[in-house]
């Protein structure tokens, strides 16, 4: 990797204080600074090119639409997905699950029909099913976990029966840092022609995706959890099923004519982009995968790996300390290996009876920011039996310092109590 210094000089907001003291920033599962280049890229557009996408003869319609269209192609390119067709512009995951929960599910789902998700999905990939379920009556079963926070894969295999239509699946669980073995998972869903959704927030930022090498049927990410900017997300789906699916959500730009008695609708993807896009976020989006890039997955994922191990080491010294995940006897926390499996760079514990918000609220006041809470996965919290946790993730930006920082500061908080 680059000089570390030299990447987080990219990153404004790294070198603020908060309570006077150096800003400690470990809550990238949450969401991720943005580079100084994504920073320019929007307030750029902005001030040069601005002007609605797809509909303007005139310079700068065609000027915007060009870079919004280039930003599809550098999605595309970095998921390795086929065609332009594939890639969806959403606000973000929550909004790429809910389409394929209501479109793929008006489509292909009735009631009696099954959708199999696990128990350490994210809220966002719980909800729309159950949604679903109260509008269809289709059922939602859920694959357990282990003692471990790995997925029970033997037992996922007895959920399938000749009902079960999809598996909606996490790649990266965003409490456990477990990384799912989503390769083998596909290849067992596929093998009962069972098409499957991977939610793929936890995992873009951190390691590369080939959706062509899984063979996943549909693919869900945020650009905010990538350096990008809020408000724009990504959902990749194969044509064959996206060609068969109703558009999510009327008004313009997703129709091919209209009249009162009957109206057609455009092709993909725009079928799938109702109304003006946040074309300026897809650019930053652009801009933000451009940067990943230029650093390289294989020197990101061994300096969170590098990261990673440490704090494990470090926080494990620490008396009372409870992770969640992370199996000890791994020594070292494997990142993904083409959708084998293995750690991501999110760790969750407890530390004896402090609670995860007193813990959360007096890093603060040092200066580190960390979640605390149920992280929108409150099934798991009741099969783990707690409440919530303190979680620190780290991005590609963090330093040894920081998880000092925190050792540091988890052992001033555990004097005081
Ligand atoms: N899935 C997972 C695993 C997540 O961690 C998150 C964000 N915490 C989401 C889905 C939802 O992402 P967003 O809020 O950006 O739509």
């Amino acid at each position: 990797m680059q000089n570390i210094q030299e990447i987080r000089q990219a990153f404004p907001i790294l070198g603020r204080t908060v309570y006077n003291k150096p800003l400690v920033y470990l809550d990238n599962g949450a969401t991720t600074q943005k580079p100084q280049c994504v920073i320019d890229a929007i307030t750029e557009e902005y001030v040069n090119v601005n002007a609605n996408v797809h509909r303007g003869v005139h310079y700068l319609s065609q000027e915007a639409t060009r870079l919004y269209e280039e930003a599809r192609m550098t999605v595309r390119d970095f998921i390795h997905a086929r065609s332009t067709s594939e890639i969806i512009f959403t606000r973000g995951t929550t909004e790429s699950i809910n389409l394929v929960a209501a479109s793929f599910g008006e489509a292909f789902l009735n009631e009696g029909d099954e959708v199999i998700v696990t128990e350490m999905e994210h809220h966002s990939n719980i909800v729309p099913w159950q949604l679903l379920r109260s509008r269809k009556g289709i059922v939602l079963k859920v694959c357990p976990i282990t003692d471990e926070g790995r997925l029970d894969l033997a037992a996922l295999e007895q959920l399938f029966s000749p009902r079960t239509r999809l598996v909606a699946c996490a790649h990266v669980s965003n409490v456990l840092g477990t990384v799912n073995p989503v390769k083998p998972i596909i290849e067992m869903a596929h093998a009962h022609d069972v098409p499957v959704l991977i939610d793929g927030a936890q995992s873009v930022p951190h390691l590369a995706v080939d959706v062509q090498a899984l063979d996943c049927d549909f693919y869900a990410f945020s650009g905010h959890k990538v350096y990008g900017p809020t408000g724009i997300g990504v959902l990749y789906g194969k044509e064959k099923w996206l060609e068969q699916m109703p558009p999510y959500m009327g008004g313009g730009e997703m129709i091919g004519k209209v009249s009162f008695e009957h109206t057609t609708f455009n092709d993909l993807p725009y079928k799938f982009e109702a109304g003006t896009p946040d074309y300026v976020a897809a650019h930053g989006l652009a801009v933000a995968l451009d940067f990943v890039s230029s650093i390289g997955f294989e020197a990101i994922e061994a300096h969170e790996q590098d990261i990673t191990h440490y704090a494990l080491t470090r926080l494990r010294e620490i008396p009372g300390m409870r992770i969640f995940g992370h199996p000890q006897q791994v020594s070292t926390p494997l990142l993904d290996r083409e959708g084998q499996g293995g750690e991501s760079s999110v760790i969750s514990f407890l530390v004896g009876n402090i609670h995860h918000l007193d813990l959360g609220t007096l890093l603060d006041r040092l200066g580190i920011a960390v979640r605390t809470g149920h992280h929108c996965a409150e099934p798991l919290m009741h099969r783990l039996g707690i409440e919530g946790t303190v979680r620190a993730s780290f991005a590609l930006y963090n330093t040894k310092e920081e998880v000092d920082a925190l050792v540091a500061g988890i052992d001033r908080v555990r004097q005081m109590f």
